[in-house]
């Protein structure tokens, strides 16, 4: 990694596991209580249009009379012992990765897509605030460009490293010069499995995996093969 450069990095599937996350552990720790899987996600889809939280979900549930009151309480204990500490949910190589580049004088950003508070809620349960210049949360699905722009005249180099090539193809259209990493985290054998577990481990970070990109960005799997 050169001086000079700044790296851009996305939050979800990139750093951070949220497969296993809310799919697998945010998922099962509802359905203990006998909260029916297929209600959650119906009601997920409800409540994610207005700014996601597991308080506004949990609340959507109990409006709805899937859960009493004294279970909401209970629900809401295991969800903040469990879910406040969410440095096991990021990948290997993150940590090691964010070092470095601090260590070496780096810029670092977050983009990140989604409700800003709800971002906020899992980059800060990651421990991962204190490595960022600054963090950049958008609502807008593909407007990551538009934070891109207020970054790009201060350095000589970008690298910019997402899972979502939608992203990375308006980055590149509109500033050629930039450095587009399309990380993969999904294993190989699981992009091509049939098998409906290892299909719903990776369930969205398998659709992004599989999408088709514009412009020919860099492919990778780890964060090691980020260059700049
Ligand atoms: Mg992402």
């Amino acid at each position: 990694m050169r001086n000079g450069g700044a790296v851009l990095l996305d939050f979800d599937h990139t750093l951070f596991d949220t497969d296993r996350f809310f799919w697998i552990d945010i998922r099962a720790a509802f359905i203990q209580f006998g909260i029916d899987g297929g209600r959650w996600e119906e009601s997920y889809a409800r409540v994610w249009p207005d700014g996601y939280s597991l308080e506004k979900h949990l609340d959507y549930l109990t409006r709805q009379g899937q859960v009493t009151v004294s279970v909401k309480t209970a629900i809401q204990q295991v969800l903040r012992a469990s879910f406040a500490d969410l440095r096991s949910y990021l990948f290997a190589d993150v940590e090691p990765f964010l070092s470095r580049l601090q260590a070496a004088k780096i810029p670092c950003f977050l983009l990140s897509f989604g409700d800003a508070s709800w971002q906020e809620y899992k980059v800060h349960g990651a421990g991962l605030a204190h490595f960022f210049e600054d963090v950049f949360y958008t609502p807008k699905v593909q407007a990551k460009v538009e934070v891109v722009e207020k970054v790009v005249g201060r350095f000589g180099r970008i690298a910019v490293v997402d899972n979502d090539p939608r992203e990375l193809d308006l980055i590149k259209a509109r500033h050629p010069e930039i450095e587009t990493f399309w990380i993969t985290r999904v294993p190989r054998d699981a992009l091509e499995s049939v098998d409906s577990e290892t299909r719903e481990r990776f369930r969205e970070a398998r659709a992004y995996a599989t999408l088709l990109a514009e412009f020919p960005h860099h492919r990778c799997h780890t964060l090691s093969e980020v260059t700049l």
